[in-house]
């Protein structure tokens, strides 16, 4: 479904195959500012229909509000990211495919943040291996599309862009700026609350043993979990005796992230501090498998960034591109830098994955791997539903392991779709959902995520990969 040809809402003339020289419009020798994106072309512009008025008003507005996030914590992140690249940590990321704004509640937000911690104790635990864990969330609100129209009960109607844009009303498509507004102010409550739950004690190891389970049937997996929570306990009992256990037990680093879609909301975030531009709505952003072109408004504006960057790579992508946008997005090769998410499918990883892997190699990248193992494996269910399959997601996972593997490369970190919630979106897992079952609890915006029951087990999954 991914396509890197601009086939929609083109802003510019198409683009044409640039070299990497000084006369490229994004060449790293060309001066940057937050604004210089405007004059390249972009697959994905939601507003291109707009008087570019409005657009300017919220640009104004969304520049005079504080920042979401603190330049110093997107270097911690790039600290840890580091030691990511250097193999001492394994990276999560996870969350909704398109967040929602009514989910932006007290219920909500706590249980998504929970599923992280219970993965990344299993993963940190079972694993041994300390994990960073990076949500999609308060700001994951823009979606990339494929086509400008889609069928809704039979009728032709504009594509739902996310909350960020438009709505998921089909009567009420237009696009309005002024929803990048209302973005901010929900991300600000939802990364609000978020700290609150992280400095209040949620995340307090010593409190693990009442970050119940739920919505997992499986006595076997139950135990499993309860054992792993009780050892726990008693190596931090022993620690605290000891005088060992400081503040680090009471609270972890969680990081925000969502894709740099919607360039006018991620410009007017971008502010300066000591003469260096931070995207200051969330600590990573990544860069759409839809929105890689070299010479294209997204790249360009992520090229001038501090903060870590992320780049979706689909199986149409060469890797002789993925190389030359590497060394665009970040031509002093810093580790902890890039992100390469690979979302290939699972069928394509053999085939896919040791070209960009030798790539990368022969090219010096220093690069983390990540696997997304959800965007290559969407199917159609007999239901008509759009879904994955729990077993392929976790097929291309396994795939990936053992072929960074066996190329002298290492899978950095993993990048789901999940939520916290008993979902019915994906079939597969512990709770054996099939197609059947999918209208039970379908409430995704976008793709089918994870629910519960099923990220808990893909992360024992995991974990029995990150000990072997
Ligand atoms: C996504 O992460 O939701 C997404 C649209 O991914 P991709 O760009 O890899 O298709
Ligand atoms: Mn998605």
């Amino acid at each position: 479904d991914a396509s890197t040809s601009c086939t929609e809402d083109v802003a510019g003339p198409p683009a044409k195959k640039q070299r990497m020289d000084m006369d490229s419009p994004s060449s790293p020798a060309r001066p940057w500012d937050p604004l210089t994106w405007k004059a390249l072309p972009s697959c994905q512009n939601p507003f291109a229909s707009v008087m570019p008025a409005a657009v300017a008003s919220v640009e104004r507005q969304l520049s005079a509000l504080p920042p979401l996030v603190y330049p110093t914590e997107v270097q911690k992140l790039r600290g840890l990211l580091e030691e990511v690249h250097g193999g001492q940590r394994f990276l999560l990321q996870g969350g909704d495919c398109a967040e929602r704004f009514l989910d932006c509640s007290a219920s909500v937000i706590a249980v998504k943040l929970k599923i992280l911690l219970q993965m990344s104790l299993v993963l940190s635990y079972a694993g041994r291996k300390p994990t960073v864990r990076i949500a999609r969330i308060a700001g994951q609100y823009g979606k990339p599309r494929s086509s400008a129209m889609e069928t809704v009960n039979g009728q032709q109607v504009p594509s739902f862009r996310g909350d960020n844009v438009n709505d998921m009303d089909p009567n009420n498509r237009t696009p309005d700026p002024e929803r990048l507004v209302k973005a901010y102010f929900h991300s600000a409550a939802t990364l609000n609350y978020l700290r609150a739950l992280l400095t209040g004690g949620f995340a307090d190891l010593h409190e693990s043993k009442h970050w119940e389970l739920e919505y997992v049937n499986s006595k076997e997996r139950r135990l499993e979990y309860e054992a792993l929570v009780e050892n726990l306990l008693d190596g931090l009992s022993f620690l605290d005796v000891c005088g060992a256990t400081g503040e680090a037990s009471k609270t972890v680093d969680l990081f925000t992230s969502h894709e740099a879609l919607v360039l006018p909301y991620e410009a007017a975030m971008t502010r300066r501090f000591n003469g260096q531009w931070f995207n200051t709505s969330a600590h990573l952003v990544w860069i759409g498998d839809r929105t890689r072109q070299l010479d294209h408004a997204h790249v360009e504006y992520c090229r001038g960034i501090e903060n870590p960057v992320g780049i979706k790579v689909g199986p149409s992508a060469p890797p002789s591109e993925i190389v030359d946008l590497c060394k665009r997005l970040d031509p002093q090769n810093q580790p902890g830098k890039l992100v390469l998410i690979t979302r290939l499918g699972a069928k394509n990883v053999q085939t896919h994955l040791p070209p960009l892997i030798k790539a990368a190699k022969e090219a010096g990248l220093n690069v983390i791997f990540q696997c997304d193992p959800m965007h290559g494996n969407t199917e159609k269910a007999s239901s008509g539903h759009k879904t994955r399959r729990f077993d392929t997601v976790l097929e291309e996972l396994l795939e990936t392991f053992k072929t960074h593997k066996a190329h002298g490369s290492h899978l950095g970190g993993v990048h789901f779709e999940m939520t916290g919630e008993d979902v019915t979106e994906c079939t597969g897992g512990p709770q054996e959902i099939d197609d059947t079952d999918l209208h039970i609890r379908y409430t995704t915006y976008c793709d089918p995520r994870l629910n519960y029951a099923q990220s808990l087990e893909m992360a024992f999954k995991l974990a029995a990969c990150l000990k072997s």
